[in-house]
């Protein structure tokens, strides 16, 4: 029988080089689609459809917002009204009768969950600063339960701009939850010693404080940022080494990091 000779030079060149390939795949950003992949045909922002899209091009995960109704079903939906009936003193028979401009019906967290439940991309849940301050915090207590329901405890992360939100997710979640916070006025210490797992911050935000990318890594925490849609801010975040970028243009970033 013979053996092909291996010289130990060629060997060594490409064992590093799947190093290197593996460690350029490993600092890649994961690409979130920002209120699900809704500029797909057919798909309309924080719809069904766009968490079924945003999973049928391979994103990391989905973000989507989450309201509380009057009496207390949670539903999907990014403004404070719906075709001008305002959720948080609405009846959930009102607000879900509403339409998406893709015609479908504005989703309760529920069904959205159940259909995340069948698909292998992840969520990003952010509960909307309430104005009903006991309302915002029942609201993250069902959210919880509604995970919790469908099993999808270690496939989801929390977001908020709300302070007592980002707070309240810390504590009555499981100490395995992640929760970000938004509003960029707090340094990377200050989310670590609240219990956060990380900041999700405007680009802007970052672009100011371009050091608190690698603060939050020294301090163990992970680095989102929003909504990058422009390709130059794409390269800027994958140069500075952000975790994870949230975009209405899932495809371009993906082709974008694909091409380095
Ligand atoms: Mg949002």
């Amino acid at each position: 029988m013979k053996y092909m000779k291996v010289n130990p030079g060629f060997l060594l060149f490409f064992i590093l080089l799947g190093a290197i390939n593996f460690i350029a795949q490993a600092t890649n950003p994961k690409v979130i689609a920002h209120r699900g992949f809704w500029r797909a045909d057919g798909s309309a922002q924080n719809s069904i459809r766009s968490l079924v899209k945003a999973d049928s091009i391979g994103c990391y995960a989905s973000e989507l917002d989450i309201w509380m109704t009057a009496d207390s079903v949670l539903v999907v939906n990014h403004d404070a009204d719906i075709n001008g009936v305002i959720i948080e003193t609405s009846p959930a028979k009102d607000v879900l009768a509403q339409k998406l401009v893709n015609g479908e019906n504005v989703s309760t967290l529920d069904a959205y969950l159940a259909e995340a439940s069948k698909l292998p991309i992840r969520l990003v849940c952010e509960i909307k600063t309430h104005n009903n301050r006991e309302g915002e915090k029942e609201a993250i207590k069902k959210i919880l339960e509604l995970v919790d329901k469908y099993d999808l405890s270690n496939k989801v992360d929390y977001i908020t701009f709300s302070k007592d939100g980002f707070k309240n997710f810390i504590k009555l979640s499981p100490p395995s939850a992640n929760v970000y916070y938004l509003e960029g006025d707090y340094i990377p210490a200050q989310i670590l010693f609240e219990g956060g797992k990380g900041i999700d911050y405007h680009i802007n935000v970052l672009k100011q404080y371009p050091e608190w990318i690698e603060e939050s890594h020294e301090l163990g925490l992970l680095v989102n940022v929003w909504t990058v849609d422009k390709e130059e801010d794409m390269e800027w975040c994958i140069d500075h080494g952000v975790d994870f970028i949230t975009t209405n243009e899932p495809e371009k970033l993906q082709s974008l990091i694909n091409k380095r």
